[in-house]
């Protein structure tokens, strides 16, 4: 299914070809399919040191959200309430650099993970070597980050009296402190007057409708927006 032009994806079964986002490298994805329309999805990167994030590539041809602007975005910008690869599932902060980006769990980057703003180019690696990185639903009391889990191997773990796990916020846990490379001259904890942003309410609306299954995609859209 993948075309030689990087730039491009040409599904023969249906005849129909979708554009991806340029300048960069296209994957497949695990073979992960999104939750919406069942699409495999890709993974774009920007080069073995830059930024990769999942998308659909139905998706980002026929944006199906309100706030989904049409070719330009991923994953990491889609607001799906329950997909595991989306803003709301992997959306730890907001972004310390810009108004309105978020940083997001770079799912892919392990063993040396890192969040990556879905907006501006802030890359913040935390959590070498740790063997699994995941976001959990609880949010920090100080300032509406996501709590971050860390699992180490017991071999490598940097946690102290070799504990290996731990979670907290990545900005204020006294235990992930130096585990986080928080280095940029600006970078700050975001100020709780910034608020949790429209992606927290997505996620908020997502939680109580998550037993529902809606059978197909038309009705799960009318069950994410009424
Ligand atoms: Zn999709
Ligand atoms: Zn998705
Ligand atoms: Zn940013
Ligand atoms: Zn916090």
């Amino acid at each position: 299914m993948l075309n030689a032009k990087p730039s491009r994806l040409h599904c023969a079964g249906c005849d129909e070809t979708y554009s991806l986002p340029q300048n960069g490298a296209i994957k497949l994805y695990k073979e992960l399919r999104c939750p919406l329309d069942e699409f495999e999805l890709v993974l774009w990167t920007s080069g073995h040191r830059g930024k990769s994030y999942p998308l659909c590539p139905y998706c980002f041809s026929n944006p199906n959200f309100r706030d989904m602007k049409k070719g330009c975005m991923g994953c990491n910008e889609c607001t799906h309430p329950s997909c595991q690869h989306s803003l709301n599932s992997l959306g730890i902060a907001q972004c310390v650099e810009c108004e309105a980006g978020v940083l997001v769990l770079d799912p892919t980057s392990g063993p040396k993970w890192k969040m990556a703003c879905n907006k501006c180019n802030i890359t913040v690696h935390f959590f070498e070597h740790a063997h699994r990185v995941q976001v959990a639903q609880e949010s920090c009391e100080a300032c509406e980050a996501s709590l971050v889990a860390v699992d180490f191997n017991k071999t490598r773990s940097t946690l102290p009296d070799g504990e290996t796990q731990h979670s907290g916020c990545v900005f204020w846990d006294p235990v992930f402190q130096d585990l986080v490379e928080l280095k940029h001259a600006t970078m700050r904890h975001p100020s709780m007057s910034r608020g949790g942003g429209a992606w927290r309410g997505g996620r908020g609306r997502g939680r109580g409708r998550r037993e529902k299954k809606p059978k197909d995609k038309m009705a799960a859209l009318a069950a994410y927006f009424v």
